[in-house]
């Protein structure tokens, strides 16, 4: 089913996310590599603008570093007594994105919310790391036919070492 919020016209719902091979994201409620270029991006494309993340990613995040700053933090969950200082609560993606208001909102994961949010997405950003994951257990959410590539960067090397690549897309129909 579409939604009304993916017809709205301007508003851009931008997922972010960072895969290793395989489309791994996650491991035991971490991000399993480090590579700082894909954080400064991070911030790059979320800054200013609401986000919205599932309840583990937000404690997967530091206490020292939530609610991520700059940004309205949106966190969905089906825990109607659950509360955060500095986030804001919605119980679907639906209603978080409503919460979330602006023209443009980010989707920062994990593995669940990005799933549950495709339907709504303008907009992929994607950063390859070129690393195996073993026991990886969240995973990026699978990019079907309705989609197009709009940009994809050379590979480049980490200052961790790591390879890593930029690969966008945007809607190229509804689903
Ligand atoms: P998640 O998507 O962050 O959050 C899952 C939670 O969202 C559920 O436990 C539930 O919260 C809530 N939820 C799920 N479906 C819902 C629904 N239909 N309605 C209302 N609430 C719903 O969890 P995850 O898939 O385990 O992802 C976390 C992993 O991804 C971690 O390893 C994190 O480090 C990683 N991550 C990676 C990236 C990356 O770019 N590589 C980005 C973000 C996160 P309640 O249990 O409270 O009800």
């Amino acid at each position: 089913m579409t939604s009304d919020l993916a017809g709205e016209g301007s508003r851009e719902v931008r997922l972010v996310w960072a895969q290793g091979r395989g489309g791994a994201i996650g491991r035991d409620n971490t991000i399993p590599w480090r590579v700082p270029e894909d954080v400064a991006r991070f911030k790059e494309l979320t800054v200013g603008h609401p986000v919205v993340m599932g309840r583990k990613t937000w404690d997967s995040l530091p206490p020292r570093f939530r609610p991520l700053p700059g940004r309205a933090n949106v966190v969905v969950t089906r825990d109607a007594s659950w509360s955060a200082d500095g986030a804001s609560v919605a119980g679907s993606v639906a209603e978080a994105l409503e919460l979330a208001g602006g023209e443009r909102v980010g989707i920062i994961g994990g593995g669940e919310i990005y799933r549950l949010a495709m339907e709504f997405a303008t907009e992929l950003c994607v950063t390859e790391i070129d690393v195996e994951v073993d026991g990886a257990d969240a995973f990026a959410p699978e990019i079907t036919d309705e989609w197009a590539l709009a940009h994809r960067g050379e590979w480049q090397t980490s200052t961790s070492g790591i390879g890593y690549r930029f690969v966008d897309y945007r809607r190229a129909r509804q689903g």
